[in-house]
């Protein structure tokens, strides 16, 4: 470790230990699990729009509660290619108050449909916010794949963005139980053909035989959530021995009824396990809480110690190599 990491470790640890939020949002961290404008941020937001959005205060009890919460809190606020960059713009004001170094986001291939300019445009729409408001921060150009799309219609959406370049990791999101995950294959094998690095939404809602088999299938690098991998032994032993990481959200978790309580979040079985794990906010803007927050609570709540802590930070610096393909049983 070069002096200067050690001196943000240092840092990084006296502030959790002492509750100093200012202090853990100093220290450099990187997020790979949020969903760009959703991930905004709620007082430059209020500024902007007049509109307060105020986060979800008790766990809710299903998918539809949740997107019930969206339609009446943000409703069309992100929609249209001027309520988009808003979005944009309200993402990196919060991820520069988080001390974010480098954010991983992007758009949903669905939405050159819905009048936000096309493939290039949407990526030039998300520069020129970075540039506008933290022109120091490295953003990673994430697409997005729904669920429930038909692949055929995946397809048609995708082309134009690998066609105009620049995008670096895609991620599946939308209800784990709309189509079987073997129907994505082609569309991941293609953008692993461009050197994308291969994510998905697995084992939030599902078990840890899907997240096994997402990995499997897909070949991630990375599974957003994917904390029901810690039922099983086996799952977490595969995981960690092809290096994929998980990219937690343990407050989406609590509010979104996964987990009961934060002091048994399974994100301490996964560590324990030799599972890579880094901590995110999901949603900053619906759940409240941003990563800074997130190392806090978890800290506070003694699911791990302030050198752990740190650790993760860091881990969430590393750019991941691709595992190997060979091998790949959790058994
Ligand atoms: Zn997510």
């Amino acid at each position: 470790m070069i002096v200067n990491e050690q001196a943000c470790s240092e840092a990084f640890i006296t502030a959790l230990e002492s509750g100093d939020l200012e202090g853990i949002r100093r220290a450099p961290k990187a997020e790979s699990h949020t969903h760009g404008p959703f991930g905004g941020d709620r007082a430059w937001l209020r500024d902007q729009t007049g509109r307060d959005i105020a986060p979800i205060a008790k766990p809710l009890g299903s998918m539809d509660e949740m997107h019930a919460w969206t339609a009446s809190h943000v409703g069309d606020l992100f929609k249209g290619r001027v309520g988009r960059r808003l979005g944009w713009e309200g993402a990196f004001v919060r991820a520069r108050l988080d001390g974010l170094t480098r954010v991983e986001f992007g758009d949903d291939v669905w939405m050159i449909t819905q009048g936000v300019g096309d493939a290039a445009e949407l990526f030039a729409d998300i520069e020129a916010a970075r540039v506008a408001i933290c022109p120091e921060m490295e953003w990673t150009p994430q697409l997005g794949f729904s669920r429930h799309c038909k692949r055929s219609w995946l397809w048609h959406w995708l082309t134009p963005f690998l066609d105009a370049g620049g995008w670096k990791a895609v991620d599946l999101s939308g209800d784990e139980f709309a189509q079987p995950i073997d129907i994505f294959q082609p569309l991941y094998r293609a953008c692993k053909e461009r050197g994308m690095r291969l994510k998905a939404h697995v084992g939030e809602w599902g078990t840890s035989d899907d997240v096994w088999r997402a990995v499997e299938i897909l070949e991630l690098d990375e599974v957003q959530h994917g904390i029901a991998a810690a039922d099983s032994p086996q799952v977490m032993r595969f995981l960690a021995d092809h290096a994929v990481t998980l990219n937690v959200c343990p407050t989406s978790n609590l509010l979104l009824g996964r987990v009961a309580r934060l002091e048994d979040h399974p994100i301490r079985r996964l560590y324990d396990a030799g599972v890579k794990v880094t901590i995110n906010s999901d949603d900053a803007l619906v759940f409240g809480v941003g990563v800074s927050e997130e190392f806090l609570a978890l800290y506070q709540a003694n699911v791990f110690t302030s050198t752990e802590l740190d650790q993760i930070r860091r881990w969430s610096l590393e750019q991941k190599p691709a595992p190997a393909l060979k091998g790949r049983s959790p058994v």
